[in-house]
């Protein structure tokens, strides 16, 4: 039985990430921020629409599924998190540091609170538990896999994009190195670079999502399951000499003028 800690997992990218993989067979640890929640009306929270992740994947895929509310915003601690993870599934096999939250927003105007939360989501936390996964992995002699969810606004700079697309940026340039260090061990590290993908569940966004889709040139946006699938394949022996690489699952939306400045400017209103 092969295992994933997937961080972020609840909704979005990362449940279609958990679901391809709990479809192929892997037993499931993801986390989730907890708090409010903003999508389908008949969960009251966070940690409600977590549960019944956990009891639909447990159900479907008939795996084994855990969660755990983390904010990594805070000082969490992530050796913690991963130990749980550990303690629940046996061995880690595969990481999807998948967790994140863009911000947009002139740099005169940025506070450093706001530069330090993003700091700790998009890279502290995914550099410490590439960490645990790489001792764990290597003590245990797992020939692991790591993937970790960049975006294409790292390859692309805009003017109100200096955090979240640098700190992406640094999370992709740090998955080359970790893949160097790893590469003797058989452990494989990779980056997924997202463009513009469906995850809200709210009808309100349907105008949203089409309008995008008429820009992109594959004439549609990404699903979660594209980006899941995309995990599952690097995380499979099909994908045994990718490592270091960063894949853009994007429907060509980044080549030739692009529409990413189109999706910005519309996050930003
Ligand atoms: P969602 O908002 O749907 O999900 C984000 C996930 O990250 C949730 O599980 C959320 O938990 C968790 N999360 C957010 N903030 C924190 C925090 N402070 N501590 C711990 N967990 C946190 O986003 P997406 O699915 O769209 O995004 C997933 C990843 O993909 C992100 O890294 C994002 O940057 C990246 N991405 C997304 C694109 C897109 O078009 N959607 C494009 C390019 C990249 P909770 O639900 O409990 O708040």
């Amino acid at each position: 039985m092969k295992t994933a800690l997937v961080t972020g997992g609840n909704r979005g990218i990362g449940e279609g990430i958990c679901r391809v993989l709990a479809e192929r067979g892997y037993d499931i640890f993801f986390t989730y921020k907890g708090g409010i929640y903003d999508g389908e009306e008949q969960f009251r929270n966070e940690m409600e629409k977590a549960e019944a992740l956990v009891q639909s994947i447990c159900n479907e895929y008939n795996v084994k599924c855990f969660c755990k509310e983390a904010d990594f915003t805070k000082e969490e601690d992530v050796e913690k998190i991963f130990q749980t993870a550990v303690e629940k599934m046996g061995e880690i096999h595969v990481l999807v540091n998948n967790a994140g939250y863009g911000i947009e927003g002139k740099l005169r105007d940025t506070k450093s609170e706001d530069i330090d939360k993003e700091y700790f989501v998009l890279l502290r936390t995914p550099l410490l538990l590439m960490k645990h996964a790489a001792n764990h992995m290597i003590e245990k002699e797992i020939r692991g896999c790591m993937v970790n969810i960049g975006s294409v606004r790292a390859s692309r700079a805009f003017p109100i994009d200096c955090i979240y697309g640098s700190l992406k940026a640094g999370l992709e340039r740090a998955t080359q190195s970790v893949a160097l260090e790893l590469g003797p061990y058989g452990i494989r590290v990779n980056a997924i670079e997202p463009g513009c993908i469906q995850v809200s569940p709210l009808k309100e966004m349907v105008p949203f999502y089409e309008n995008m889709g008429r820009n992109i040139p594959i004439e549609r946006t990404g699903t979660p399951r594209d980006i899941g699938n995309t995990v599952a394949f690097l995380c499979s022996d099909d994908a045994s000499y990718i490592t270091g690489q960063t894949i853009r699952v994007d429907g060509v939306s980044c080549i030739g003028t692009g529409i990413i400045p189109l999706i910005v400017s519309m996050i930003a209103g």
